[in-house]
């Protein structure tokens, strides 16, 4: 059923604690954990505890949930103190081709570097 937790699936496992992780901020309904390659001197994502496969499923199956992971990706930068270093990326890769690699909703939190726009 949509929303519920997948027995393969790596951030589920992050969720029940089966996959340790540096969590740095916890809420009934997301983890947020450090990225494991950081691609930024601050790289954090947000997840829903729920499982669904990208942001727009997750959006359209809880739009509360999906609520609660920008919310908190907005924590995150207020803990990292990414508005002193002038903001932040959140990005959602969808799709193979864009770079999705985990199919359980993720937000990156990207700061601390400028940012290049287009993106690449
Ligand atoms: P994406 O490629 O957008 O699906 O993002 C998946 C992200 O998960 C990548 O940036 C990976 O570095 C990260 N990642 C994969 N495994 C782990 C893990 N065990 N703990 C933390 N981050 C991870
Ligand atoms: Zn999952």
């Amino acid at each position: 059923m949509a929303g519920e937790p997948q027995a393969d699936c790596l951030f589920c496992k992050i969720v029940t604690g089966e996959v340790p992780a540096t969590i740095v901020r916890e809420t009934d309904t997301t983890v947020a954990f450090r990225d494991i390659n950081p691609q930024a001197p601050t790289h954090v994502l947000v997840i829903p505890k729920v499982h669904f496969r990208d942001a727009a499923e997750l959006a359209a199956g809880d739009p509360q949930a999906m609520a609660d992971v920008l919310r908190e990706a907005g924590e995150v930068a207020a803990q990292e103190k990414l508005d002193e270093h002038g903001g932040y990326r959140i990005v959602f890769n969808t799709g193979a081709g864009a770079g999705q690699t985990v199919w359980h909703t993720h937000a990156h939190v990207l700061g601390g570097r400028g940012f290049n726009w287009p993106p690449g």
